[in-house]
């Protein structure tokens, strides 16, 4: 039938053995202009006016005239996605099934099916009905002979009821499955598609993509901005990532094929190729995920600038199941955040051992300072004209018993990206002010002890007292202690930062850069740092023998220090040529195996005696 567009059409199944009542229920559902008007105008003096579309509503009927035939349609209708929401069964249809038992059955196809049993007076009992078909509030009983307006308020309440329901399970659909904050999926919606993609993808032999993205700084952005401008920042990461899967895909597919992204949690996000002919696919999406999200985002009166890292598994060839893919996707995520900021990855199977060692270092870490499983060692820092000792370079090291000796270069990044480099370094400045305070109280010449502060250190606002506080503790004059920061500190330029280097300055406490040349740090900003020493970075030094671009850039660092009125310190000096070049250029001190490989406390004790004697 035809009916007006944008009109709301329900669909109803009239299921009677006898044809001529067919024609019966259509004549009375169909005759909109007088039948409707007239229960319009009832419905409007009982329940005041409504609104026109709901008014407008159109019936479409279908008919059978056995219960199972009325089942197969109400099958049909489902498969297609058009639903009937009201029938009418006779309760009699010999030879088939009676009413109650075809009602049974529709049922079982479509639970929110709206049912009216048609009967005559001495049918059936209400026990009798209630006990084949439970307590329903979805059946309605109508005796025999109708009456043709009671047939259309049927019609029209029960439909009515039947498009609520349906409204009322799609709310509750949304709590259960989508993310409230971003409206995308959730994580068991997300799962649920995962796992019967990657059926799919087995039996089909498809290739598909899962992408594991994890936001690069939005930690940062939530702590310093707030939660609001948090959720405000999710929100439009998951609006962008929602666009970029929909430009991706313009060509209409069935559903299934769709690409999905959804929300794990916290800032990770995660998106599903379905079928994407070769792997390589996945890259052009990723960059251009990675393209969109980059883009600066005006929230209230911030520009904040996030980048994603994103891991990508492909399947079925990286995981025979979707955890497995999860967490290999999440492995090459941590992998694109190692080389990052906004970077994606690949899921390698060489992944998993690095992976698993870094979170195996972690787990030790959390219980390295209560194991005691820390030392120091120290490096001796010398003039290079006189070879006298000016300084003690604190170096941290651990010892595990089941990992052995993990290296500072390993271990310090995994502290530092957990958090646990704040107690760590708390621990280091504290034993080594100890020990200096020890050595000064035995008479030995010790003028300063260097310490390696990480740039996570300075995110403490409480930082400048708490080594107020050790220096105090600890009997050490701010002016013996040397606090080595990077470059990379000075290039954040963050008013916090510098008021805590402003405030170790006040102190007396003494500022290095350490492994300075790298970073890119501005003449104009060095002039306006506090700080009272750079240490060349041992590249540089290592590189003197080797050619004329690193002996040139050596001499500029030192000239450029000495306009500053800087003290230099060139780090890794390990032979004597090294020591010769930079002692013509008037570098003043040196550190390096060749003065001294960092020492153990007693052997830098021994040390420090020799040069008293
Ligand atoms: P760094 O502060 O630049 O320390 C100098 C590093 O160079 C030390 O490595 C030292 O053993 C090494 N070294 C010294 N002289 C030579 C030489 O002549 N040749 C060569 N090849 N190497 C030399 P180490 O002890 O492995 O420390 C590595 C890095 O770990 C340090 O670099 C520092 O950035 C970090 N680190 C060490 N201890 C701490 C700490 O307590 N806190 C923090 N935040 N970082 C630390
Ligand atoms: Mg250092
Ligand atoms: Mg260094």
């Amino acid at each position: 039938m035809s009916e007006p567009e944008g009109t709301p059409c329900h669909r109803i199944l009239v299921i009677d053995d006898n044809v001529a009542i067919h024609d019966d229920f259509r004549k009375v559902l169909m005759k909109r202009e007088t039948a409707d008007s007239a229960l319009e105008q009832m419905e409007s003096a009982l329940f005041g006016a409504e609104d026109e579309a709901r008014s407008a509503v159109v019936f479409e009927i279908d008919c059978a005239s056995q219960g199972r035939e009325g089942l197969e349609m109400v099958q049909r209708a489902q498969t297609e996605s058009r639903p009937y929401s009201l029938a009418f069964v006779d309760g009699r249809m010999p030879p088939g099934w009676d009413g109650i038992e075809t009602i049974r059955h529709l049922w079982q196809e479509s639970p929110e099916l709206q049912v009216v049993l048609c009967t005559a007076y001495a049918d059936y009992s209400w026990q009798e009905i209630q006990s084949v078909l439970g307590q329903s509030d979805s059946l309605l009983i109508l005796k025999k002979p109708f009456d043709n307006a009671e047939i259309l308020q049927m019609a029209h309440a029960l439909t009515r009821k039947w498009e609520l329901n349906r409204e009322i399970l799609g709310r509750l659909n949304k709590l259960a499955f989508f993310d409230q904050l971003t409206g995308l999926p959730n994580r068991s919606l997300f799962m649920d598609r995962l796992r019967q993609t990657v059926d799919k993808a087995r039996c089909y032999n498809h290739t598909g993509a899962l992408f594991f993205i994890d936001l690069d700084n939005f930690k940062r952005i939530n702590d310093t901005l707030g939660h609001n401008v948090g959720d405000e920042l999710l929100k439009a990461v998951g609006a962008r990532l929602s666009q970029c899967l929909r430009a991706s895909d313009t060509i209409a597919r069935p559903m299934e094929k769709f690409p999905m992204a959804a929300r794990l949690g916290g800032d990770e996000f995660t998106v599903l190729l379905p079928e994407m002919g070769k792997p390589e696919f996945a890259a052009v999406v990723a960059q251009r995920i990675t393209e969109q999200l980059s883009k600066p985002l005006e929230l209230g009166s911030h520009q904040v600038i996030v980048t994603p890292s994103i891991g990508i598994a492909i399947f079925p060839q990286d995981g025979e199941d979707v955890d497995t893919l999860l967490k290999n996707a999440d492995m090459a995520m941590y992998y694109a955040k190692s080389i990052g900021p906004s970077a994606f990855k690949y899921y390698q199977e060489s992944m998993n051992a690095v992976a698993l060692k870094r979170l195996k270092i972690e787990n030790h870490l959390r219980k390295a300072l209560d194991r005691r499983e820390f030392s120091l060692r120290f490096q001796p820092q010398v003039d290079l004209r006189s070879g006298q000792v000016r300084g003690m370079e604190a170096l941290l090291r651990w010892h595990n018993e089941e990992l052995g000796e993990v290296p500072p270069t390993e271990f310090i990044p995994i502290a530092e990206e957990s958090g646990l480099i704040l107690v760590i370094g708390e621990w280091v400045l504290r034993t080594a002010c100890i020990q200096a305070a020890a050595w000064l109280k035995q008479g030995l010449d010790l003028p300063r002890i260097a310490v390696n502060v990480s740039v996570k250190q300075f995110s403490q606002k409480n930082f400048a007292a708490m080594v107020g506080n050790i220096l105090a503790e600890t009997g050490l004059a701010a002016q013996q202690l040397e606090m080595e920061i990077t470059e990379s500190l000075l290039a954040q330029d963050l008013p916090e930062v510098l008021a805590i280097l402003h405030a170790l300055r006040e102190m007396g406490v003494r500022i290095a850069v350490d492994d300075f040349g790298n970073g890119y740090s501005s003449l104009y900003r060095l002039r306006e740092m506090p700080i009272d020493c750079l240490k060349i970075d041992r590249s540089f030094v290592g590189g003197i023998e080797g050619g004329a671009k690193d002996r040139s850039i050596i001499n500029a660092i030192i000239t450029m220090a000495e306009g500053l009125d800087l003290v230099v310190i060139a780090e890794g000096v390990e032979t004597d040529d090294q020591a010769d070049f930079l002692r013509s250029k008037e570098c003043s001190q040196a550190q390096g195996f060749l003065f001294g490989r960092p020492l153990t406390t007693s052997q830098a004790e021994t040390l420090l005696r020799e040069h008293r004697n």
